[in-house]
């Protein structure tokens, strides 16, 4: 259902004397408070960002982002940019400023030859895993389908198969933007290579990406993939296997540890159990599959769904349970160490969540990710071992201060104990961290550096803004 137009943008609205001129060059669609589809044009995925934006720009060419961006530069409005629309805490929308929404912009070509995705900017992981999928290749990325491409990449890109092919900005090779002063740039090691480095890690901050180009890898279309299952009561054992066995099982293998509150679909004998689940996939030949995954097996689950799957199937899975338009506070930690200490905060806080869908999951990194240099990306945290996710998932906003604070409260936790660092696309509200700690010192001036140099006024400020001086 629309909502009414509230006053302050009917009045802020009429007084744009540029939106008509916008109008007349625009391809894609321009929404404003009032217009139909307004409510579904402002929604992304975390219902908790519920804002109101004074124009939802959906830019179908790079043009129409060099005139949406004009336009509120014009206007002096704040402009949020919109990829995939996942971000946690609400990044890719804002109250009274443009939306750049580069939703309509999701053409994925692949050249089967060079093994190279040209990808635009509004696509999503399903998106690319189904075009490169038709011709045998995948990209290493995230494990949500509904996911943006640009908004995992410019953060980094942690995923199923990175111990075997890196992490997605280890597999990019351009980059083309529009710059805060409507420039369009392409960034590579060739071209502006600062830049480049400086968007594989913290690249919402200095432009409106409208395309990415990866090398792809041959895999599929069919890969093993499953979980095996214990009761929490077992939460220390499995961790035991779990934390020496995953880092160094070979690279093929990319395995998980979570606690969570089992559903029904895990039989009448799990469900509604606290249980504790290593998920693993796995892209070798099925006598290294069954060696690799012999020591979890050994721990006797409850329950062990290893089978060899589509590799699509795979980067689904999960889709529905993480669906739009629900409540969600995720927030997440890299670690080093994984002791009992740890496990215990896990399950601890698991017995203390306010409702059934708050948990924990952890992915093991190392292989690939740590054969880059450190220094060759603004990328910070590839000396960690895993990295884990808090998770909250709830309907009602009268719940939102018991599911937050849990979150909080886990957190903290966690970080008295074992954390290394954080990933930037996991973060929360600016305010929460230390952007300067998380990067680094000398990271973090180079960003500053290349933040004056691209965007000294801050356009792009709605992401984990490295402020410029
Ligand atoms: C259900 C779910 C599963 C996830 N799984 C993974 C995972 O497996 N691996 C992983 O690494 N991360 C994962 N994430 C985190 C994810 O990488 C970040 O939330 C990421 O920012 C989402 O990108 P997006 O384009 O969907 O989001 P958006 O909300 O559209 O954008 C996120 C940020 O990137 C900026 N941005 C987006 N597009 C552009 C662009 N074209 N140009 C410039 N800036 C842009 C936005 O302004 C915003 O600051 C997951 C998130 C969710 C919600």
């Amino acid at each position: 259902m629309e909502t009414s137009r509230p006053q302050r943008l009917v009045k802020r609205t009429s007084t744009w004397t540029g939106l008509e001129r916008l109008r007349e060059s625009f391809a894609g669609r321009l929404v404003t408070p009032g217009d139909a589809g307004y409510d579904e044009a402002r929604r992304v995925w975390n219902a908790t960002a519920d804002r109101r934006p004074a124009l939802v720009a959906g830019c179908a060419t790079p043009a129409d982002v060099i005139a949406a961006l004009r336009f509120a530069r014009d206007e002096n409005l704040v402009v949020a940019v919109r990829g995939g629309g996942h971000s946690y805490p609400g990044f890719s929308t804002c109250d009274d400023g443009v939306v750049i929404d580069l939703g309509p912009m999701q053409e994925v070509t692949v050249d089967p030859d060079r093994r190279i995705a040209t990808v635009q900017a509004g696509a999503l992981l399903k998106g690319l895993d189904t075009a490169t999928q038709r011709h045998g290749l995948v990209c290493p990325s995230g494990a949500v389908g509904h996911t943006g491409v640009a908004g995992l990449t410019l953060g980094g890109g942690l995923g199923r198969l990175m111990r075997r092919f890196g992490l997605t900005i280890d597999n990019l090779i351009d980059v083309d933007l529009v710059s805060a002063d409507g420039r369009q740039i392409r960034a590579s090691e060739d071209e502006h290579p600062d830049l480049f480095w400086g968007l594989r890690g913290a690249g919402a901050n200095f432009g409106v990406v409208t395309s990415l180009r990866f090398r792809l890898h041959p895999a599929g279309p069919d890969i093993v993939a499953g979980a095996a299952v214990w009761p929490a009561e077992r939460a220390h054992e499995v961790a035991e296997t779990f934390r020496q066995w995953s880092i160094s099982a070979p690279d093929d293998l990319t395995a998980a540890f979570s606690v969570f509150l089992a559903g029904d679909e895990f039989g009448p004998d799990l469900a509604g159990r606290p249980v504790v689940v290593i998920a693993a996939a796995h892209l070798g030949r099925d006598s290294a599959v069954a060696r690799d995954l012999a020591p979890v097996r050994a721990l006797r689950p409850a329950l062990d769904t290893f089978a060899r799957i589509s590799y699509l199937d795979m980067q689904t899975a999960s889709d529905d349970y993480y669906a739009w338009g629900r409540r969600n506070y995720w927030k997440g930690v890299l670690l080093t160490d994984l002791p009992r200490a740890t496990v215990d905060i896990l399950v601890d806080r698991l017995l203390a969540a306010p409702s059934e869908r708050c948990g924990f999951g952890m992915i093991t990194m190392g292989g690939a990710i740590r054969r880059v240099a450190d220094e060759d990306s603004a990328f910070s945290g590839r000396g960690a071992n895993w990295w884990l996710t808090t998770e909250a998932l709830w309907d009602d906003p009268v719940d939102d201060e018991a599911h937050f604070a849990w979150g909080r409260d886990s957190l903290a936790q966690l970080r008295r104990v074992a954390v290394a660092t954080n990933y930037v696309n996991d973060l929360g509200q600016p305010g929460e961290h230390n952007l300067r700690d998380i990067y680094g010192d000398a990271r973090y001036e180079r960003l500053v550096a290349l933040k004056c140099a691209w965007d000294p006024e801050n356009v792009f400020r709605l992401n984990q803004n490295i402020t410029p001086r």
